[in-house]
């Protein structure tokens, strides 16, 4: 499995003093952990997406969460102090409506999720039905409506007329909260649908599934050697990354450690590890 990995170092602490030597044509940032913590910007942060748009490279924002409408990132992270169009941020709302119209274009959707969703589904011409007879796709997403009547329209489509598939939004357990908390995500979800149908979820549209990237990739037309992925977590970030065949940064600022990767197979190491955001631009390099 080494010849996918992308990291030049052969040891942990060779990958550590590794930086970046180009501007690529496109970065693919996480954003909790990667540009801000919380409600806070991380060091250096803004000055980066600054100076790498200023030498021409696309800069995108990734989240896995399909119960914000990409508005939201929108507001926050100009709030935060880094100015971002609409076409920036890519959730799993986006990577679904993206995939649905690339792939599955004339199918009838039962989404089990919540308005922001919906809404994009309806905006992008998808037709949606609860009537199990004609749906072709069961969306299962982070969805804190579910209930039984839901669950039961899903089993019809799938275990009854034998004519829907099931795809998710993001195969995440739960959603993190400040102090410890969290709320049950979409897994649960896919999980009481696959159990009742005994049937497996085909897709998903959030990381570490490559395809959040190459949806990604096929809408912006920039080619996966040029781009690199850059996150705080080496099992959705760069596992991501190297399963799509790209670059990718890890940021110390979040989830993984610098030991977390002597327990991590080499093939999926990230190519660069920082310290700080800021090393990502080559002529931040001392
Ligand atoms: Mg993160």
């Amino acid at each position: 499995m080494t010849e996918l990995s992308f990291a030049a170092a052969e040891t942990v602490a060779e990958l550590g003093g590794a930086l970046p030597d180009e501007v690529f044509d496109a970065y693919l940032f996480d954003l909790d952990g990667t540009i801000y913590l919380g409600s806070e910007l991380l060091p250096g942060a803004s000055q980066l997406i600054e100076n790498l748009r200023l030498a021409g490279a696309k800069t995108i924002f990734l989240s896995n969460n399909p119960t914000r409408d990409p508005d939201m990132y929108v507001r926050k992270l100009n709030d935060l102090g880094i100015p971002t169009k609409r076409e920036e941020i890519l959730n799993t709302v986006v990577t679904t409506v993206l995939w649905l119209k690339q792939n599955h274009p004339d199918a009838v959707v039962f989404p089990i999720a919540e308005e922001p969703l919906i809404n994009a589904l309806v905006r992008a011409g998808i037709k949606i039905s609860s009537d199990p007879t004609e749906i072709d796709i069961v969306i299962a997403s982070y969805d804190r409506t579910f209930d039984y009547a839901k669950l039961q329209i899903a089993f019809d489509a799938i275990w009854q007329h034998k004519r829907a598939f099931l795809i998710t939004t993001n195969p995440d357990r739960y959603c993190p909260f400040p102090g410890g908390r969290g709320e049950p995500d979409a897994a649960g979800i896919v999980a009481a649908i696959e159990a009742t149908t005994g049937t497996k979820c085909v897709a998903n549209m959030g990381k570490p599934d490559s395809t959040m990237i190459e949806t990604a990739l096929a809408e912006i037309g920039v080619a996966a050697q040029r781009t690199i992925m850059v996150g705080d977590r080496l099992e959705t970030d760069v596992r991501m990354a190297v399963n799509a065949g790209m670059k990718s940064a890890l940021v110390l600022t979040g989830d993984s450690k610098l030991e977390d990767l002597e327990s991590t197979d080499r093939a999926f190491w990230p190519t660069f590890v920082l310290q700080n955001i800021a090393t990502l631009y080559p002529e931040t390099k001392e």
